[in-house]
């Protein structure tokens, strides 16, 4: 019944988590009804945001890839063109590293506002399952970061699920003396009462106590 571009477009949109066919055709519609510029400004942004981003060589949170210099620039050794805002910022410590599984994890913790520290994305947990081991991950760019020196203090922020309660465990042995390692407290959430938490939470918090 539908034109062929607009089945493709269809098909198109519905690859994205959360938009079933009748989603798509909706939004397919609604591009249509709109004017040109608005599907040229959303092709726009989809065909370059992938090319415009590069993964922080340090932290490995993205960053926005900067032009090449012109040729017979001298770039100094502290040149940090390649890295993050937040790696880049010299108000973050980079003594303290909080490690996370994914960039939305860090984008998470930043808006807590509780954090001045520096980041390492992992980009993922160890799950034997799904045949992730640490090659897969981005762990052994951490040991190095701890390795180089400078690192007081190691956060594990991995999840408090099965695969990242492994992960952290992974990394504390790894990291093993180099620096000071933490895993991040799991508890009793704010506004949360106590009859309605699962057993392993509640559980956990009353071991994890703290004076
Ligand atoms: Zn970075």
């Amino acid at each position: 019944m539908l034109p062929a571009p607009l089945k493709r477009l269809i098909a198109a949109l519905s690859r994205l988590p959360g938009v079933g066919e009748k989603t798509a055709t909706r939004y397919a519609f609604h591009l249509m009804n709109q004017p040109e510029y608005v599907a040229g400004e959303l092709a726009q942004a989809l065909t370059s945001f992938r090319e415009e981003l590069h993964f922080c060589p340090r932290c490995h949170h993205l960053a926005e890839l900067q032009p090449a210099p012109a040729t017979g620039t001298i770039s100094s050794s502290s040149d940090l063109s390649g890295l993050c805002d937040i790696c880049k910022n010299p108000r973050r410590d980079s003594r303290r590293i909080c490690v996370i599984e994914s960039v939305q994890d860090l984008i998470a913790l930043e808006k807590t506002g509780e954090w001045d520290g520096v980041y390492h994305v992992l980009h993922g947990s160890l799950s034997p399952m799904r045949g992730v081991g640490p090659d897969q991950l981005r762990c052994a760019s951490l040991i190095a970061r701890v390795d180089a020196g400078g690192v007081d203090e190691v956060i594990l922020a991995t999840n408090a699920d099965v695969e990242g309660e492994a992960t952290a465990l992974y990394l504390r042995r790894l990291v093993g003396t180099k620096a000071a390692v933490s895993r991040i407290a799991t508890g009793v959430p704010m506004g949360g009462e106590l009859e309605y938490l699962d057993r392993g939470t509640l559980g956990r918090a009353l071991r994890d106590r703290r004076s």
